[in-house]
């Protein structure tokens, strides 16, 4: 229904508010772009607010290409733009404008203000204009030709147009005030010289509008209601509204500017003008290159819409400037491609493996599901097995460190789906190195059980070297190995990752992925999610692109090396190791009851826990009469001493036993699926804090789900993320308050001219709440609290 938002920021509150109160009867936005690159992740971000705001209000969203600068535009990119927009899910109907159509009524609306004495030519160079600006701290200085009669004016600006003078020798300015606070006000630029040919407006004109000068007077001709631009348009504000004003507009609704806070992206660039570089200079293959934060490069990749829009809208909308972690992006990927991708087995780096005590030319099929248990999809496919193998190279170590449950010599581990497979023998070349393994299959494991109960905690991913095929998978990885490239050397070309891209060729893939055609996706188990190239995938013949790993092995490593153990390969293994195979079968249980409601099963398994572990036996007597939990959440809680141990850490961290233990219950699922509880990036604190922020009201459970999502992928602490995400819900109302009357205070001239009539100052008042909370207020109770004040 129009008119209705369930989404909350301060610009929503804003639009509302002008709805409610009938400055607007209707909301018109526009999405601006200038057509001299591709569109980014950060555009996708003002896409989504600019569209998303328009759409939930019931109005209409511009496609306007902001193209008043001919020498870096092109048509290419006009339509690279109109695809992406469209592919990110938004529709412009027949409101696609040009900025380059308006030249003619700007030039008419140019010499209005020379009339009114409001503009006039100036004769000096760029460099002396500049020179004569003045600073923050020091006025400037007025130009000698300011005073120009206006028929002069008039005379030089049309001669301007004719092209009689060369690039560069006169301006126009706008009058307005050297001494002016607002270095945006002391008589800004509104035309230069430029004999250059436009993209679209050929030879027409050699006069061309600044950015200023042509975006508000833009907004003016379209009817936009609500402009919304990044906060380094915030001084340009009041140069916004003065040209509205001196202009002898229609009577109707005058558009006005809302800033945000632009987004930041840990480990990427996201301005069109670095990006082009990159491109220019081959660092990538082109604007589609997977590994570029353009749309079409993520699209390419394999990331979807959905999960784009979804991350923008984990981001929000605040007035305070921050850095995104790239994990949430890569976490909203993830979550996607979940319930997108069907499963199946690919060995990147195979190593062959004989099983010995395998008849010859045996095959056995093995039925495999595409979709683990908690993902509603049917689907299977069969896996030939036979006594030739490839296993992944990395999941054998002829020396292992502790911790290290996958295959080594003597040792055993199981085949996905198949048998229990032991390590006999270990064949090396002439050089020395490994080219075989010869191993033992345990007949009595098929399937992967153990009847015997012995313990195999190992799971690795494996194909039948007979059956696979060989395929090309693209290992993208980020571009920049830095979070903020360019900050130690000023050079952000210094920061890029020499391994951003591994391509490996000779990978072998189970049958079924062989017939895959372009443009799908699928994950890999173990290794990550991956996507058919749509370009150079052919049929029979795909080529997979990495689109996101399973988990964010980057925050791990990191948090390694910083605490000085050593990065490189081994550590790298060693910390995937205790958590590369299936969680812990106990674990594993409770998390499969959890999801399924009852199974026996699982639920035996934890009685014999119980049995046999007096320990847990008495957690369970305890959690039901000192913490009143039910019988079925006090079960679930004490199969395994690791669970029970996580929930008592967490309950003391914050005294809410309940809740707590309706957060572990809920969240289970993920937590097996994650590894090994012991091995899980934070603990029962981090945890209990979490559960106590969510009922402290600070943050909405579905807010604490995202949080605790991230806590599973990269450790760290719950209030940290929520801070630094901005996603802190409430501050509480006498804070508020308290900051509000501060304001008040400070800004009592504002107040009044609120108090009088404008109200669109109010915005400025919950602008800047917004601010100081770093975006954590609810904007509606600072709305709320003001028009109290405003009564008083
Ligand atoms: P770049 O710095 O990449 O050249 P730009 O602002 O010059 O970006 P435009 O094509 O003018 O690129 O941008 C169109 C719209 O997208 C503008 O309203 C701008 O504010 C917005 N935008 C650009 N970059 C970001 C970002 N990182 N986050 C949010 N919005 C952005
Ligand atoms: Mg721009």
């Amino acid at each position: 229904m129009p008119g209705v938002s369930d989404k909350s920021d301060f610009i929503r509150t804003i639009v509302r508010e002008d709805l409610e109160s009938g400055r607007v009867n209707g909301v018109v936005t526009r999405f601006p772009p200038e057509p001299n690159g591709y569109l980014h992740i950060g555009h996708a971000k003002a896409i989504c607010l600019d569209f998303g705001v328009a759409q939930e209000f019931g109005g209409r969203c511009h496609l306007r290409f902001d193209d008043t600068n001919p020498e870096t535009e092109d048509p290419r990119y006009v339509e690279a733009i109109k695809q992406d927009v469209r592919w990110l899910g938004f529709d412009w109907g027949e409101h696609e404008y040009y900025a380059s159509d308006y030249f003619e009524q700007l030039y008419e609306w140019a010499v209005q203000l020379i009339r009114k004495g409001k503009a006039y030519v100036d004769d000096l160079s760029e460099e002396e204009i500049r020179a004569y600006r003045g600073t923050i701290t020091e006025p400037g200085r007025e130009s000698p030709y300011r005073d120009r009669p206006v028929q002069e004016n008039l005379e030089l600006f049309e001669r301007m147009r004719a092209g009689e003078f060369p690039d560069g020798a006169r301006v126009l300015r706008a009058k307005i005030d050297m001494a002016h606070p607002n270095m945006k006000m002391r008589d800004p630029l509104m035309y230069r010289i430029r004999h250059a040919r436009h993209y679209r407006r050929g030879d027409a004109w050699c006069i061309y509008p600044f950015y200023d000068w042509a975006h508000g007077q833009s907004d003016a001709i379209e009817g936009i209601t609500h402009s919304l631009c990044t906060l380094e348009f915030e001084s340009n504000r009041e140069l916004y509204d003065w040209y509205l004003e001196q202009l002898d507009l229609p009577e109707g609704v005058r558009p006005r500017q809302y800033e945000f806070a632009r987004l930041n992206l840990d480990y990427t660039v996201t301005s069109k003008r670095k990006l082009l570089r990159l491109v220019q200079e081959g660092h990538v293959a082109g604007w589609d290159d997977p590994r570029m934060p353009t749309l079409a490069g993520m699209r390419r990749r394999g990331v979807t819409a959905e999960a784009i829009r979804r991350f923008c809208d984990l981001v929000g909308v605040a007035k305070a400037e921050s850095r995104v972690d790239i994990s949430m992006l890569e976490y909203a990927v993830r979550d996607d491609l979940n319930a997108r991708a069907p499963r199946f087995l690919c060995v990147l780096q195979p190593l062959r493996v004989v099983l010995t005590n395998w008849p010859e030319g045996r095959v056995e099929e093995f039925e495999a599901p595409h979709w683990p248990h908690d993902i509603p999809k049917e689907g299977s496919r069969t896996l030939p097995f036979g006594r030739e193998l490839f296993i992944e190279r990395d999941d054998f170590m002829e020396d292992p460190p502790k911790g290290f449950y996958r295959l080594a010599p003597g040792r055993e581990v199981r085949l996905r789906y198949a048998y229990v497979i032991r390590c006999e023998q270990v064949v090396r070349d002439a050089a020395g190195e490994i080219v075989e393994l010869r191993c033992s299959y345990d007949p009595a494991t098929r399937g992967g059980a153990t009847p015997d109960g012995r313990r195999v905690k190992g799971t690795i991913h494996w194909v039948s070297a007979a059956h696979a095929k060989k395929v090309r998978v693209r290992l993208y990885d980020r571009l920049f190995r830095v979070p903020e490239p360019g900050a130690r050397t000023g050079n952000y070309l210094d920061d890029l990752n020499p391994d951003s891209l591994v391509e490996l060729a000779e990978c072998r893939a189970e049958p079924a992925l062989a017939k895959l055609p372009a443009g799908v996706h699928v994950q890999f188990e173990r290794l990550g999610y991956f996507f058919t190239d749509p370009e150079e995938s052919a049929p029979g013949a795909p080529v997979f692109n990495r689109v996101v790993t399973l988990r964010d092995s980057w925050a791990r490593l990191q948090q390694r090396a910083a605490a000085g153990a050593g990065a490189g390969a081994a550590a790298g293994a060693d910390t995937l190791s205790a958590r590369d195979g299936e969680a812990a079968p106990t674990a594993r249980a409770a998390a499969a009851a959890a999801r399924r409601g009852k199974r026996k099963s699982a639920a035996q398994a934890r009685a014999e826990a119980r049995a046999a572990d007096p320990e847990l036996a008495s957690r369970y007597e305890r959690y039901r009469e000192e913490f009143g939990l039910d019988e079925q959440t006090a079960d679930l809680l004490t199969g395994d001493r690791r669970v029970a141990e996580l929930f008592e850490a967490a309950v003391a961290a914050s005294s809410e036993p309940a809740a707590v233990a309706a957060f572990c219950v809920r969240e289970l699922p993920r937590l097996a699926r994650e590894g090994d509880l012991a091995a899980l990036p934070f603990d029962g604190g981090a945890l209990g804090r979490l559960v106590a922020m969510q009922e402290r009201g600070e943050i909405t459970p579905v807010v604490a789900r995202e949080i605790f999502a991230l806590l599973c992928e990269q450790g760290g602490d719950p209030e940290a993320i929520a801070a630094r995400r901005g996603l802190l819900g409430t501050v509480s109302e006498a804070r508020l308050a308290a900051l509000l009357d501060e304001l008040i205070a400070t800004h009592a001239d504002k107040f009044e001219q609120l108090r009088g009539g404008r109200t669109g100052l109010a915005g400025f008042f919950v602008g800047q709440v917004m601010q100081r909370t770093s975006g954590r207020a609810d904007p509606q109770a600072v709305q709320q609290l003001l028009h109290e004040r405003l009564r008083r």
